[in-house]
């Protein structure tokens, strides 16, 4: 199934009290669209995303910027 991890992250926010950090795993490398998506996502709601794919962590800040810098 492809782009799991925004209905994850979907899930996430509707189920987590405002603010609390959101961490959600993924098993396959996160795509450009959805690690662009959740870069949105965590700006727009003010929460803190982390993402953890099969090689590494996204640690999606509130500024809308990815640890990673966007290479990953
Ligand atoms: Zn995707
Ligand atoms: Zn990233």
């Amino acid at each position: 199934m492809h782009h799991s991890e925004r209905l994850a992250i979907a899930f996430g926010l509707v189920s987590t009290p405002p603010g609390t950090p959101l961490r959600v795993i993924k098993n396959l490398r996160i795509c450009g669209d959805c690690h662009n998506a959740v870069k949105l996502i965590a700006k727009v709601t003010g929460r803190e995303i982390v993402v953890r794919d099969n090689k590494r962590f996204h640690h999606f800040g509130k500024d809308g910027v990815c640890s990673c810098g966007d290479y990953w």
